[in-house]
């Protein structure tokens, strides 16, 4: 049971700053278009998986591209960061508590907007415990959306779009298109939702909708209404102006059934305005020749601090370093430990991988099954199976850095980070072919002809690709990557190919600047003829 369930509106911490006008930090280059980011969590303030990465790159991105960029996230437990520049009383459906706002900037001239509600977010977890997820998520995540709006308009200077992620901000383009319609800040205003997973959906009971301030007649099934419940992700798709994911290939995928989770014809019915921009990586935070978390640094021109990487991992493992061991493939995997990541796979295969000549170590969380079947394996072969079960950021990098191989068999994947994590740290993915795997990593084998093929002259190649979703598949991949892995040269080939990949946000962060011009104009255009409508009249 969340610990600050039911106890009395609690106060922001710090300074009351309601007796005076909320201070205005924007940046002095007042003209700049803005956005405002909302979303559920976002590096370093609160991770579980890729969308707290792209939330806390793509700010700086847009900021370096002449945007002013704020990104607002719950403050949750144990988050200090910020000064409180704002508190007033946010209401939904009823509910009311004082909500504090603390500003904390990001790189450049980008900030991250901490949304503080304790008897919301003073918990033990993001979105629920072993027992489930917390039964007021709905009023959570809308608390969030109304407070990030409703603090934008306070402060005069609203933001030029909005931009939401995932069915935790769902209910932001919803709001903008309902309960703030006429609003006089926010009203019209243009959003984008951006999908990172569409496997999560914010599906809760109808009796919800009062609690949220939404009325019933958004419950049909051009709205809101989903299978006789309702679902924050629909009512975003269906109300913001553009949709993203995080892939082309995956928003390709989401319109299939097999891909789709329910939501393929909706997609479908708005199928002109879904693009897919791949996500950029952070390459400051994930970058080899200054990675803390290395033992050494290393980079394209050298790559000798790899084998220390290497050596500290086997370590850090407790596998043998000495005689042989650091010339054997490290095959490395970081993840959360489901089905759709591909464990279902490595499961099947649990008798035929000790068996390869190859070294494994393991980083994940997730669930029960999966995680004793790593601790069964790194018990059973304590010399070359290494598994640690937990949430390890600096281990993470130390694997991405110290492996040869990285295993990323996912069923699906939107994008995936790791996998771009891994080109750049000179460490070979082995990927199923789908979403963001299949953008973005080139296999040895199908690789255009070329000079060398996979040689030195050959840089399209970057990895290792398997296409029917098979223990057998993965297995024929994994083992075409061990059996190269022994011709130096062309290893290093395919090494040197994936690290000079540009995976930058910059690129991305530009993609989604021209969706929001586009979201922004339509908006202006459409804003225009109502008015010139009216003058006809
Ligand atoms: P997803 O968001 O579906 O989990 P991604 O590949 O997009 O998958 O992103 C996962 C992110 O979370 C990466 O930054 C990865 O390194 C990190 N990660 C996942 N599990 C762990 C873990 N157990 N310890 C440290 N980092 C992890």
């Amino acid at each position: 049971m969340p610990k600050q369930e039911g106890a009395p509106a609690a106060q922001p911490r710090g300074r009351d700053p309601r007796s005076r006008p909320a201070p205005d930090k924007a940046p002095p280059s007042g003209k700049r278009p803005s956005t405002l980011i909302i979303g559920s969590e976002v590096q370093p303030f609160a991770k579980t998986g890729g969308l707290a990465d792209v939330l806390g790159a793509l700010p700086p991105a847009l900021d370096r591209l002449g945007w002013d960029a704020t990104v607002a996230l719950p403050r949750y437990r144990g988050v200090t960061a910020g000064a409180l520049v704002d508190a007033f009383p946010v209401t939904v459906g009823g509910y009311t508590r004082d909500a504090g706002f603390f500003e904390t900037p990001l790189a450049g001239h980008a900030r991250a907007l901490l949304v503080d509600c304790p008897d919301l977010y003073d918990r033990e977890a993001l979105y629920g415990v072993d027992a489930g997820d917390y039964p007021d998520n709905p009023r959570r995540y809308a608390f969030l959306a109304r407070a990030a709006l409703e603090f934008a308009a306070r402060r005069g200077t609203v933001p030029s779009i909005v931009h939401a992620h995932d069915w935790q901000a769902g209910l932001a383009p919803v709001y903008l298109r309902t309960l703030y319609a006429a609003h006089p800040m926010l009203g019209g205003m243009p959003s984008v939702l951006t999908i990172h997973n569409l496997a999560y959906q914010g599906v809760f009971a109808a009796d919800w909708l009062p609690a949220l301030d939404l009325g019933w007649e958004l419950f049909t099934i051009d709205r809101l209404e989903y299978w006789g419940r309702i679902s924050f992700l629909k009512g975003g798709v269906l109300e913001a102006d553009f949709i993203t994911t995080v892939s082309p290939r995956y928003a390709e995928e989401i319109q299939t059934p097999e891909l789709g989770f329910g939501f393929d014809g909706i997609l479908r019915s708005r199928r002109a305005d879904l693009r897919g921009i791949l996500n950029g990586i952070d390459t400051r935070e994930w970058d080899p020749p200054h990675d803390p978390f290395l033992p050494a640094p290393f980079d394209v021109k050298d790559l000798s601090g790899k084998r220390d990487a290497k050596i500290a991992l086997l370590k850090r493992y407790g596998l043998a370093a000495d005689t042989g061991a650091p010339a054997r493939p490290l095959v490395g995997i970081v993840s959360r430990m489901i089905d759709q990541k591909g464990f279902d796979l490595i499961a099947a295969l649990v008798d035929d991988l000790p068996r390869l000549d190859a070294s494994f170590v393991v980083l994940g969380t997730g669930e029960a099954r999966y995680q004793d079947l790593w601790k069964a394996l790194a018990a059973r072969y304590p010399d070359r199976i290494g598994a640690h079960i937990g949430f390890d950021e600096s281990l993470a990098h130390l694997i991405e850095g110290g492996a040869d191989i990285f295993l990323m068999p996912s069923r699906f994947e939107p994008c995936g980070l790791n996998q771009m994590y891994s080109m750049r740290y000179g460490t070979v993915p082995v990927v199923h072919a789908v979403g963001g795997l299949a953008d973005t990593v080139h296999d040895y084998g199908l690789a255009a002809p070329g000079p060398g093929n996979g040689g030195p002259g050959d840089s399209r190649a970057t990895g290792f690709v398997f296409h029917e979703y098979s223990p057998a598949a993965m297995l024929g991949a994994l083992t075409r990557a061990l059996t190269l892995f022994a011709d130096g040269r062309r290893w290093h080939a395919l090494q040197v190919a994936g690290m000079q990949q540009d995976f930058s946000w910059d690129r991305s962060a530009r993609e989604y600047v021209k969706i929001y011009e586009r979201a922004i104009g339509q908006r202006a255009a459409k804003a225009d003829a109502t008015s010139k409508g009216k003058g006809d009249k």
